[in-house]
C-alpha cells in the first residue's frame, strides 16, 4: 500500500493540498480532523464539556464513526448522521480541539485510521500521522504557515459560511488550538527529522503539491 502522511497545524493548507495530491496520484485522501470533529460534535450535542478522560470514556462506545467515499469525496457519519457540514462550525473546532487531547479518544481514532491505511492507498493528514499513525511510511510531510496567514485563510472560510467572526477572534482561536495541539500528552503535533518541512506562506496550492510530488518521486 502507498501511505502518504501529512501533518501540520490548522489552516496550513493540508486539506486542499492533500485533496489535489490524492487526485494526482489516484489515492484516497483521508481527512482525520473530520473524525475528531465528529467526536467533538457528539460531545457538544450531548452536553459533554468537562473533557475529562472519565467523562468521555463513559460515552465512547455510543460514538460510532463511519467514513465513506463517493467520487473521492469523504463523507463522515456520526451515528448514521452525515455530519460533513456540521463539523465545519467553530463549535466543532473548539470541541474537537479539546476532546482530541484525551487518550481514549485518540486510541479509538487510531484504530480506524490504521485499518484504513492497511487496506487502502491513501494521503492521510492530521497532527500525529507522521509520528503515531503511520510511523513507518517513507513519505512524511509537515506543512506549516504563520499564524497570521492561517488565520486569514480560516477567516475567509468562516465568512463564506456566514459565520460572524473577526480576524482577531480567528487568530486567537488558532493560537489556542496550536497550543493545545503541541502541548498535550498524547499524539501531539511535532516535526520529526524524517518529515519534509514546507512553509506554505509564500506558495500557492499547486506549488506545494508540486514540491510534495517531486519529493515522493525521489523517495520511491
Ligand atoms: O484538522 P482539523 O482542524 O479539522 O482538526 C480538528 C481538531 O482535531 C484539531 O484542532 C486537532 O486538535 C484535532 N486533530 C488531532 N489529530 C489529528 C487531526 C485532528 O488531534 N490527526
Amino acid at each position: 500500500m502507498i501511505n502518504i502522511a501529512i501533518d501540520g497545524p490548522s489552516g496550513a493548507g493540508k486539506g486542499v493540498v492533500s485533496d489535489k495530491l490524492a487526485k494526482l496520484l489516484n489515492l484516497y485522501h483521508l481527512d482525520t480532523g473530520a473524525i475528531y470533529r465528529a467526536i467533538g460534535l457528539y460531545c457538544y450535542d450531548n452536553g459533554i464539556n468537562g473533557f475529562s478522560e472519565e467523562e468521555v470514556l463513559k460515552v465512547l462506545d455510543k460514538i460510532n464513526i463511519k467514513i465513506e467515499f463517493v467520487n473521492n469525496v469523504q463523507y463522515t457519519y456520526l451515528n448514521d448522521e452525515c455530519v460533513n457540514h456540521r463539523i465545519r462550525s467553530s463549535i466543532a473546532s473548539d470541541y474537537s480541539s479539546r476532546s482530541s487531547a484525551l487518550k481514549c479518544v485518540r486510541d479509538k481514532v487510531r484504530e480506524l485510521q490504521q485499518d484504513f491505511a492497511k487496506n487502502n492507498n491513501v494521503v492521510m493528514e492530521g497532527r500525529d500521522i507522521t509520528t503515531e499513525i503511520l510511523p513507518h511510511t517513507k513519505y512524511k510531510f509537515y506543512l506549516d504557515a504563520s499564524p497570521e496567514v492561517r488565520a486569514n485563510r480560516r477567516l475567509q472560510d468562516l465568512l463564506e459560511k456566514g459565520e460572524n467572526v473577526t480576524f482577531e477572534q480567528v487568530l486567537n482561536d488558532i493560537n489556542e488550538r496550536d497550543y493545545r495541539d503541541t502541548h498535550r500528552e498524547f499524539g501531539k503535533l511535532q516535526l520529526t527529522k524524517d518529515a519534509f518541512y514546507i512553509n506554505t506562506d509564500n506558495y500557492n496550492i499547486d506549488e506545494v503539491v508540486a514540491i510534495i510530488y517531486s519529493k515522493i518521486n525521489e523517495r520511491v
